[in-house]
């Protein structure tokens, strides 16, 4: 899978809407793959986001959001990590300002 077919995925991924064998090799490509690891970062948070907005009750622990997600769909969970909490949490508000910037102008 390339990093093309794999951010096709990202949203698919996030909903649980991939077939099993999809899944394996989406998050397969994920653990070696920065790039797609940290886009999969943005989405998963703003998502988590949506859902919070959209009233859900239950608490969100953004920084461990995406290991979590990957531990779950693989069986031996490999432990890297690739943004120190710092960029994380910057990225994370980065993320945070730009969603209600969208929502501002779109809606
Ligand atoms: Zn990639």
């Amino acid at each position: 899978m390339n990093c093309k077919e794999t951010q096709r995925l990202l949203v698919p991924y996030i909903n649980g809407d991939l077939e099993s064998g999809e899944e394996e090799e989406f998050v397969r490509h994920i653990r070696h793959c920065p790039e797609c690891y940290e886009e999969l970062e943005v989405y998963a948070t703003v998502f988590a986001g949506i859902r919070q907005l959209d009233g859900a009750d239950e608490k969100i622990d953004y920084r461990t959001l995406v290991e979590d997600s990957l531990d779950h769909s693989e069986e031996d969970a490999i432990d890297e990590h690739f943004l120190s909490t710092y960029a994380f949490l910057l990225k994370t508000a980065a993320t945070i300002i730009l969603f209600y910037m969208l929502v501002r102008w779109f809606f």
